[in-house]
């Protein structure tokens, strides 16, 4: 054994293993495996977006020469990425939980493709490019590391996400709120028109929009009459409603939106997107597609919505208080609908108090 490389190798892994955010230990796990392997790169690669739409997100990748990783940047539509199937080996890799080798196709060299995965689920591939083939000790090598980073995945989703739905729990909100309003420059509460027509004008339909007038929402969605669910059918199908709502939440939204459980059958959304229009798009299409499925055991069931442009220096609990406030309106309407907190205040159905963000409701 090299003593000698030992000290530095074990302090990677314990940077890697202290990480409490998903994207500094992709890049803290390419950096570890760069240094130790010397390849000509290696790249870590999510899968991300819903069930027929699944693509490939570059996390984080490192040349042997670069200083800082490349990656996917923020605000990319889920359009944009290549489809998992636009890479056969890396699929195969991710479908069947082996390690693949490719030829890289450029002058002889070698891709290898190792799964990343925690103990509940496979969430995409490591592709490590050599000149030549990893011989087998250094591919054990490989899957070592890949086991501590399977190991701390694990523990982050063990405490951060529901274990029922398996979306994000209350705990990490307030942190991510305060990190996207911190993000926000003090924008114009809604971009004007002609700047709207601007970014549309660069921006191919579909596909990457300027970050340029993005700001940030939140949306409350709770679902309708849900005690009667429990009530008729009992608490396993309730559960049986959530889980199935949350899925059509992942389908819904874009991939890069933070979803939460906020507990009972309350969910929360963080979102960027430019307008409110963009947002009441979002939340709409939600609606809909609940109001559309069919619940094997339960029937039909709605939700009731409501959504608040984040503002500079907000707090979570002002911020999410005036989207509940907007689902109160959509519940007190008749429930099945999508309410924006401002458009209420503007129409005199809530009266916003300017000193201190409270809102009353006539
Ligand atoms: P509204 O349309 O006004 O929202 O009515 P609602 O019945 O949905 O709202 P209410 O707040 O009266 O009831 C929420 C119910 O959610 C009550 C509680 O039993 C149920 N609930 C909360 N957490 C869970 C859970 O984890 N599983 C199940 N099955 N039910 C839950
Ligand atoms: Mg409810
Ligand atoms: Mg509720």
């Amino acid at each position: 054994m090299d003593l000698q490389a030992s000290p530095q190798w074990v302090d990677q892994l314990a940077t890697l293993s202290g990480h409490r955010d998903r994207d500094l230990l992709d890049v803290s796990l390419a950096s570890a495996l760069r240094d130790l392997l010397r390849p000509q790169s290696v790249a870590v690669l999510r899968c991300v977006g819903g069930s027929g739409d699944e693509r490939w997100r570059l996390s984080a990748r490192l040349g042997l020469n670069d200083a800082a990783a490349a990656s996917d940047g923020l605000g990319l539509a889920l359009a944009d990425l290549p489809l998992l199937h636009s890479h056969p080996a890396r699929l195969q890799c991710l479908q069947q939980r082996l390690v693949v080798q490719a030829s890289d196709g450029i002058g002889g060299g070698c891709c290898m493709h190792f799964p990343l995965a925690s103990d509940r689920q496979v969430v995409g591939v490591l592709e490590v490019q050599t000149a030549q083939a990893l011989g087998p000790a250094e591919q054990r090598l490989v899957s070592s590391v890949l086991r501590l980073y399977g190991n701390v995945l694990g523990l982050l989703d063990y405490s951060e996400r529901d274990t029922l739905t398996g979306l994000l729990n209350r705990k990490t909100f307030d942190e991510s709120f305060m990190r996207l309003s911190g993000s926000l420059t003090q924008p114009p509460e809604v971009p004007s028109p002609q700047s709207l027509a601007e970014l549309d004008a660069t921006t191919p339909p579909g596909s990457r929009r300027g970050r340029q007038g993005m700001s940030a929402w939140l949306g409350v969605i709770d679902i309708d009459h849900f005690k009667r669910v429990n009530d008729e059918h009992g608490h396993l199908i309730g559960d049986e409603v959530l889980l199935l709502v949350a899925r059509l939440m992942r389908n819904s939204f874009r991939f890069d939106d933070q979803l939460y459980r906020f507990g009972g059958e309350e969910f929360v959304v963080l979102m960027r997107c430019v307008s409110p229009s963009d947002a009441a798009v979002a939340f709409e299409r939600l609606r809909t597609q609940v109001q559309g499925f069919n619940f094997p055991r339960a029937g039909r069931i709605t939700v009731s919505a409501g959504f608040t442009q984040v503002r500079v220096s907000d707090t979570p609990s002002a911020a999410f208080e005036r989207a509940d406030q907007a689902v109160y309106v959509a519940k007190q309407q008749g429930r099945n609908q999508v309410h924006e907190h401002a458009a209420l205040v503007a129409a005199g159905l809530l009266r916003e108090d300017v000193r201190d963000s409270d809102v009353e409701l006539f």
